[in-house]
């Protein structure tokens, strides 16, 4: 994929392709342009999860924005299981790689803060860390979920864009 230019363009360019399973007047994204692979690559997997449903389906983007300096997205969509857990993990994968991803430039970036008490959050590469003095993101992303499976240990690696699990504690069969 070729790099987007400057403006807002990557977003109407992202919409376009994927036009046939977003639903309505998807909003404006309310983040940096660093992140527009991370939306790319996002809307692919969805659209990939989409594959097993109906071609008539549809998902309604209802909000994308940068939220305590990561990626969120909140979306409507009327699948089965089997694709809703595989959008999950795509949402997962790109909230993950938002927190290793500078917002500006795309950049491999840490979560950094500025230095007054109420500080803002925002991933930054070193290049474009003025301003954001403070350096809170140390090594790989992770995060403790639950699903239906149980609950796992998630530790995101950026060079694959891939996770690992590691299961803490097991659903009962019985469930
Ligand atoms: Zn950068």
């Amino acid at each position: 994929m070729s790099r987007p230019t400057k403006s807002t363009d990557w977003q109407t360019e992202i919409y376009r392709k994927h036009s046939g399973w977003v639903a309505g007047t998807p909003p404006h994204m309310a983040i940096g342009e660093g992140w527009a692979e991370i939306v790319a690559r996002l809307f692919d997997r969805i659209a990939e999860a989409l594959a097993s449903e109906l071609p008539s389906t549809k998902v309604a983007i209802i909000d994308i924005k940068e939220k305590y300096g990561e990626f969120r997205i909140e979306a409507l969509a009327p699948v089965g299981p089997e694709a809703e857990a595989a959008i999950d993990r795509a949402i997962l994968l790109a909230e993950l790689r938002s927190e290793c991803t500078c917002d500006e430039c795309g950049e491999a970036g840490r979560m950094r803060s500025t230095l007054a008490q109420s500080g803002w959050l925002a991933v930054k590469c070193d290049h474009h860390a003025a301003g954001y003095p403070r350096i809170l993101g140390k090594g790989s992303p992770r995060r403790r979920i639950t699903n239906r499976r149980g609950t796992f240990d998630i530790t995101y690696d950026r060079a694959t864009d891939s996770i690992t699990e590691t299961l803490v504690a097991g659903r009962r069969e019985t469930e």
